[in-house]
């Protein structure tokens, strides 16, 4: 069993204020092989991987409350304030749909309705939470790893100072420093904003029903959250300044906002928000602009209407300044503020290393973070020369219809290739399970497939696959594995593979209509 010990002095600062100081030694001796910073998917999964391979490691993570002063526990964005909690209230919003289908197979369902109780939603969500903090908690323990519940900053290259809680700081030693700091929701600078308003890090633990609910922004976390409100039973609303998903397949992007608009989510186009302000009565009167300004509304573009709740999601950074970086030199990019990184996840000062969202350019999703942190113990410890591959990952967006991808999007596609490169096999199809309930008509037709490819001889190259419908992400997961065999992946692999009968996945291997040939690409039955 490792030990560590701690030597403690007091200190006073030029405040005149009393500080608790100390230094924490690894168990053989002065520095730790490992010190992360951030304890969330990167992090933690760094300094187990390293912890496995012999090293002597500390975390140190430390969550700075909200704004609306939500706080919460070890693990990160994902366990805590993301895909987790997120996935969970996707599933709540799926199961009620369920319900309501489910008498068309013949459930004697006798609400017309059935009402979500939100306490119960919540107290289900946060009690698997705290299961899982609980988890890396014990996790850490089991491999010797040294957690500290406080905040670093860097002193020099190889210094961190934590400082805890009740603001007494420890001073760390490390040959290696990585950071995983992540990043935080941004607020819009606009009047009543940031008084009012919601993020995703208070959603997920809001006491009260979030009620008549506006959502601002268009991209993973405006939509998802948008659409499992919508399939609480929310009366929600959402803005969208552009375009819907930035950086996505936007033949894609414009069928998921269609699906969301006949799922029920009211939805204003080309809109930007203005301001916000309390009522007397607690509601939230919110003034937004159509980028039209001949669009009509109270004046010249302007619209208003009154909220319960206002939920912010107009993207994320990180906390640079925090970390203290200026003074060791770790270059920051200017205009997202995060650490620029090399290949091997180093940044410009050696043995200082940044993975997952806190990195510059690394997709922002936790199985990247995990990843990139395994590999970066393995050669820091394990003798790997194995960097991480950036290519190909898939991702899915969990809005009412899911939509899952691998590769390019049309637009990347055309960028790279030429658009006389291209060729695109496609098709709309109906999910059978949701044929059957009258309700579900109206969606039926936005279920779309894609695959986008380079003309290559007699075959084509898959360089891009988007699958809209039922459970896409367990679709996409597989055909990801496809899309990394060496040479890639021929459309005839795809075409000459047999479907399982009858699912959605099996739609991807019967694609045969192209975008060349002009047909119609709706196909029914089997
Ligand atoms: P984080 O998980 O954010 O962890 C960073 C940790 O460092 C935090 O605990 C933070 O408090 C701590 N910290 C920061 N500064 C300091 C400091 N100075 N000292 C000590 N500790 C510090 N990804 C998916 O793959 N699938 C999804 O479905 C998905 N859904 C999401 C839904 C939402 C609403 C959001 C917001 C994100 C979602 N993501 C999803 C993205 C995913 O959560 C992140 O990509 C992932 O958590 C990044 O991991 P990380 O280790 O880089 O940072
Ligand atoms: P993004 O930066 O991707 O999107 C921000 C959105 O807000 C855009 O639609 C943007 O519009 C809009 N916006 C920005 N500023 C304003 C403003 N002042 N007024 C109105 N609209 C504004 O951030 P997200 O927070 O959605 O996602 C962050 C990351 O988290 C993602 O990149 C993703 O990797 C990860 N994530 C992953 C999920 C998953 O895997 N399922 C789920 C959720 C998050 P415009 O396009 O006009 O700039």
């Amino acid at each position: 069993m490792s030990r560590t010990w701690l030597h403690r002095w007091q200190l006073k600062t030029a405040a005149g204020v009393t500080r608790i100081c100390g230094r924490l030694f690894s168990a053989n001796g002065d520095r730790y092989d490992l010190v992360v910073i951030g304890g969330g998917s990167g992090g933690l999964a760094c300094a187990k991987e390293a912890a496995g391979l012999g090293a002597q490691v500390a975390v140190l993570d430390y969550v700075v409350p909200s704004v609306q002063g939500s706080s919460w526990g070890l693990g990160g964005t994902c366990v805590n304030v993301g895909c987790i909690p997120k996935k969970l209230m996707h599933h709540a919003a799926l199961l009620g749909e369920g319900i309501r289908d489910s008498r068309s197979y013949g459930w004697k369902v006798e609400e017309e309705r059935p009402e979500l109780v939100w306490s119960q939603l919540l107290s289900t969500v946060q009690g698997h939470i705290k299961s899982l903090n609980w988890g890396h908690r014990v996790q850490l323990k089991d491999k010797n790893v040294t957690y500290l519940n406080a905040k670093g900053k860097l002193l020099d290259r190889h210094t961190i100072s934590a400082l805890n809680m009740k603001g007494e700081v420890t001073e760390v030693k490390a040959s290696n420093i990585v950071l995983a700091t992540g990043t935080r929701p941004k607020i819009p600078d606009i009047p009543g904003a940031a008084e009012h308003c919601i993020t995703s890090d208070d959603l997920f633990m809001l006491r009260k029903p979030p009620g008549k609910t506006l959502v601002v922004g268009a991209s993973y976390v405006g939509l998802e959250c948008a659409g499992f409100l919508t399939g609480l039973g929310f009366d929600t609303s959402l803005l969208i300044r552009s375009i819907p998903l930035r950086g996505f397949d936007q033949d894609m992007a414009r069928l998921i906002v269609r699906n969301m608009e006949r799922h029920g989510t009211v939805v204003h186009h080309n809109s930007i928000p203005v301001k916000v302000e309390r009522l007397d009565d607690g509601r939230l009167d919110v003034v937004w602009q159509h980028t039209n300004q001949n669009e009509g509304g109270l004046e010249r573009g302007v619209f208003q209407d009154v909220f319960d709740t206002v939920l912010v999601a107009t993207g994320r950074g990180p906390d640079s300044k925090a970390l203290g970086l200026d003074a060791v030199s770790v270059e920051t990019d200017v205009e997202s503020g995060k650490v620029i990184v090399d290949e091997r996840d180093e940044t410009t000062v050696p043995h200082i290393f940044c993975i997952g969202d806190a990195a510059d350019g690394r997709p922002e999703l936790t199985p990247v973070a995990i990843k990139a942190g395994k590999l970066l113990s393995r050669r820091l410890f394990g003798n790997s020369t194995h960097n991480m591959d950036y290519n190909n990952i898939p991702t899915t967006v969990f809005t009412p219809m899911e939509y899952g991808c691998v590769g390019l999007s049309t637009e990347k596609a055309i960028n790279q290739f030429g658009s006389e490169n291209i060729e695109t096999y496609h098709a709309f199809y109906h999910p059978l399970e949701l044929t059957i309930p009258p309700e579900r008509e109206n969606q039926l037709e936005d279920h779309y497939i894609k695959t986008v490819c380079v003309r290559e001889g007699n075959d084509d190259r898959v360089v891009g696959i988007h699958f809209l419908g039922p459970n896409a992400g367990e679709v996409i997961q597989g055909f990801a594995v496809a899309m990394r065999a060496p040479g890639g992946l021929p459309m005839s692999q795809i075409t000459s593979t047999i479907g399982i009968h009858p699912t959605n996945a099996e739609e991807v291997v019967k694609l045969y209509i192209t975008k060349s040939s002009g047909r119609d690409p709706v196909v029914t039955g089997c």
